[in-house]
């Protein structure tokens, strides 16, 4: 029979291998998240050649394989090398969850930290491109932080708190598993658009742009993907200045400065004005209409001022907005202001979208595709262990 030191003793045995493990993970250098240029410098420092970065680079991020032993131009010997020093795969899928109705998709993975976020597949059939045509487009949304620090009051994440920014790795990681899960070929669009604020993780974000916009990627370009952020914007500009032509969605939610600085704190420090002439600069730069994103709050933004005060804003720049039927937080148990938003009636929403699109503006109202299974926009939070 094991005496009460005898189990001590183990469960110190245990403890001891798993630190063991994580000290030995902590010297590895993570080759996901490196660009094509750091891939080729880090295969010239370490005495291979710089092709070997190139044939790396393609298998991580085109052949999406997640371990050294699919690389089979890669000798033998320079595998096992780099599977003790180096780490390939950072994140890990521990649930999903699709719903059955719309497809829409929900993936939950674990950081080497056993920190959680949330990716989601959204299936739309038969839309209308720009060309006329009707096509079936798949967007991947994707997380740039563990929770987020910018408290907005109308979302999931922004109740959740704020624990990290995820590394470059990890955030290619979220579409890496995605695809294979999915099938890669069925993923057309991309949008920075989950938990957190991508331009509050610029370095990390724009790595990973860079690495879809290489040619050696081939998967989504970057013509598809677009970049939310809710107005930081001294980043705006400096994202219009990185060369990365993506969309730019701009999560708006009012167009007065006091309600904007009710409902998403973040305008104190960077209010719609200066950010108003971030994303003019943006589409100067870029020639890239901007995404106004708009959440209808009942009473909050949903007033024929606020109908008319969209329409002066969009006269300043090519823009379309997207309206969004908020989902209620109720169920997280909000407080303060958080706890007293409500949602536009539908009946509100079509009439508002109207009045916009006599104005001549190009406005779509999103469904609420995913709120079966917590993955509608704004629905999405983990709790945090
Ligand atoms: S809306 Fe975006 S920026 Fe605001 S709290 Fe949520 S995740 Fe953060």
């Amino acid at each position: 029979m094991n005496t009460v030191s005898d189990t001590i003793e183990k469960t110190k045995d245990v403890h001891e291998v798993v630190n063991s493990e994580k000290d030995k993970l902590k010297n590895k250098i993570p080759l996901k998240g490196m660009t094509l240029d750091e891939l080729r410098e880090y295969f010239i420092k370490t005495g291979e050649h710089r092709f070997r970065g190139e044939q790396v680079f393609k298998w991580m991020y085109s052949d999406l394989v997640v371990n050294y032993d699919e690389m089979l131009n890669i000798p033998k010997s320079l595998r096992s090398r780099l599977n003790n020093e180096t780490i390939l795969t950072t994140l890990k899928t521990t649930d999903t969850e699709q719903s059955s109705s719309t497809g829409t998709k929900k993936f939950i993975f674990e950081t080497e930290e056993r920190n959680k976020i949330e990716s989601v597949i959204i299936p739309e059939k038969s839309r209308l491109a720009q060309d006329g045509q009707t096509r079936n487009r798949t967007t991947l949304c994707i997380s740039t932080q563990v929770g987020c620090p910018l408290d907005c009051k109308f979302c999931a994440t922004g109740l959740m708190g704020y624990k990290k920014n995820l590394t470059p790795g990890e955030i290619f990681d979220q579409y890496l598993l995605a695809a294979r899960d999915y099938g890669k070929e069925k993923l057309t669009n991309i949008v920075y658009m989950g938990m957190g604020e991508p331009l509050l993780n610029f370095n990390a974000t724009v790595k990973t742009l860079k690495i879809f916009a290489e040619e050696l990627t081939t998967g989504v370009s970057l013509k598809k993907i677009t970049v939310s952020t809710a107005g930081i914007a001294p980043k705006i500009k400096e994202l219009a200045d990185s060369g990365m032509k993506v969309k730019l969605a701009f999560s708006l939610h009012s167009c007065f400065e006091d309600t904007r600085n009710k409902i998403m704190p973040i305008n104190k420090k960077y209010s719609l004005k200066e950010n108003i002439e971030a994303l003019k600069y943006y589409y100067r730069k870029t020639n890239t209409r901007i995404t106004f994103e708009y959440v209808m709050l009942k009473n909050v933004n949903d007033r024929d001022e606020d109908i008319n005060a969209l329409a002066k804003l969009c006269s300043q720049m090519p823009s379309k907005i997207n309206i969004i039927p908020f989902n209620s937080l109720q169920h997280m148990n909000p407080s303060g202001y958080a706890a007293e938003l409500t949602p536009t009636p539908k009946h509100r929403i079509e009439e508002f979208a109207q009045r916009l699109r006599e104005k001549n503006i190009t406005v779509m109202v999103r469904n609420t595709q995913g709120d079966d299974i917590s993955a509608a926009c704004g629905q999405l939070a983990v709790k945090f262990k």
